[in-house]
């Protein structure tokens, strides 16, 4: 077992315990994330739903099947990535997590999308469009394309940073 699979089975297990803020009083299980501890690409997203909340894993719904195949559409498949969300348990009635982000808060994803950040810690991060808005908005399947492209392009050294 790798130094990265230790830690990431340390993290887990701090979260399935994690009684730090009031969603552990609502959740049915954890979401902790899952995937290839040693990924090129991390799915960072909002917060589990309902299905997540049940089955303790991410994207697992309509949105996870989509999720699939972007992740699919650029060489990889879900075992190859990271898959987490930013808060690991599911905030009653789907409401909006209230801290900061990644990239600190105040601007919309698609003010942000498009383009390559980086961050304090060497990170490239590429904004996009969460899976279950692209089901209900299929005209932004597009832009999302475009964003996937660019992760490729970046990975694969294509894109200047
Ligand atoms: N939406 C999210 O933001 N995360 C999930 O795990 C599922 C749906």
């Amino acid at each position: 077992m790798t130094t990265k699979h230790k830690l990431l089975q340390l993290v887990t297990k701090e979260i399935e315990t994690c009684t730090n803020c009031e969603l552990c009083r609502t959740r049915n299980k954890v979401v902790p994330g899952e995937g290839n501890p040693g990924a090129e690409i991390v799915w960072l997203a909002e917060g589990p739903g309902a299905n997540e909340d049940q089955e303790g894993r991410p994207f697992v719904g309509r949105a996870g099947k989509l999720l699939d195949n972007m992740i699919k559409a650029i060489g990889y498949n879900r075992e190859d990535v990271f898959i987490l969300n930013t808060v690991k348990c599911r905030p009653p009635d789907n409401r909006k997590p209230t801290a900061d982000r990644l990239l600190g808060p105040g601007k919309t994803i698609s003010s942000r999308r498009g383009k390559i950040y980086r961050t304090e810690e060497g990170w490239n991060v590429v904004c996009s469009y969460h899976p279950a808005f692209l089901l209900r908005n299929q005209t932004a399947k597009k832009d999302a394309w475009e964003d996937l492209t660019l992760v490729k392009d970046t990975i694969k050294g294509r894109h200047e940073l």
